[in-house]
């Protein structure tokens, strides 16, 4: 379970996020809901340890984050996936994928954990040899999520994973997420496809100018006038 309290991360002058609090259990969905420019990344970043951020704190199964370097808190368990992806693109799918063992937690199950890693996203079995950069938008998100998954985490974070996706791709991304779930693993995701990321979420929280001002179950969500009015488009 990823428990987190009082976070705030500030840019200079500029408060990017105020105050903010949210927890994830293993096996559960949270999206985070919110216009451009909310915080999302930011919040995603600062648990993730690549911001500096102010805390009360942050937990993960008991074991405090929040003053961890990204690197230890990948071996606590935490694993990102950026906007962005930020896969190698020189490297092949295979290479990418290793390079997501590197965790002490995950060496010993490198083999394991890449058959996972396959069997979630088939069409990578195939691809292993190729350069990342040649593969479409769709395929290099399964190579980002699944190099994460390479280091065996228990909450998975991930930064609008299917932005610029056709929609065909979009569905069979939303899909794998929950077969990442089954998995045990807790997901906190952010997306701008609120109409997909409410259907497969269990929980979700909006949050507007770095504060969270709104939780709930995803069914709750989806039926909110003011969620649907923002995020689904309706009326
Ligand atoms: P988007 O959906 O557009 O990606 P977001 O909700 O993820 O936005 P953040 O990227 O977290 O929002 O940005 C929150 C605020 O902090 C914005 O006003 C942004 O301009 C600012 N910000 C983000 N990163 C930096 C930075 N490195 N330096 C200064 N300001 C930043």
């Amino acid at each position: 379970m990823l428990e987190v309290s009082g976070l705030s991360v500030a840019y200079g002058k500029h408060r990017a996020l105020d105050d903010v609090s949210l927890s994830v259990a293993q096996r559960e969905i949270v999206v985070i809901l919110g216009a451009n420019g909310s915080g999302k990344t930011s919040l995603l970043k600062a648990i993730a340890g690549v911001v500096p951020k102010s805390v009360s704190r942050i937990s993960l199964c008991g074991r405090d984050l929040d003053k961890m370097r990204a690197n230890d808190i990948v071996e606590a368990g935490l694993a990102l996936v950026p906007e962005g992806r930020g896969i190698f693109g020189e490297l092949t799918v295979r290479e990418n994928l290793l390079l997501g063992a590197y965790a002490k937690r995950a060496r010993a199950k490198e083999r394991e954990n890449l058959e996972r890693a396959i069997s979630l996203f088939p069409k990578l079995a195939q691809r292993m040899k190729q350069a990342a950069n040649t593969m479409s938008g769709g395929e290099q998100q399964m190579v980002a999520i699944g190099r994460a998954l390479m280091s065996a985490p228990d909450i998975l974070l991930l930064d609008e994973p299917s932005l610029g996706l056709a929609p065909v791709v979009c569905g069979e991304l939303f899909a794998s997420l929950g077969k990442i779930r089954e998995a045990g693993i807790g997901v906190l995701l952010v997306e701008q496809n609120a109409k997909r990321s409410l259907q497969i979420a269990d929980r979700g929280y909006l949050i507007e100018t770095g504060r969270i001002t709104g939780e709930g179950s995803a069914a709750q969500l989806r039926e909110d006038p003011a969620v649907q009015r923002a995020y689904l488009g309706v009326a």
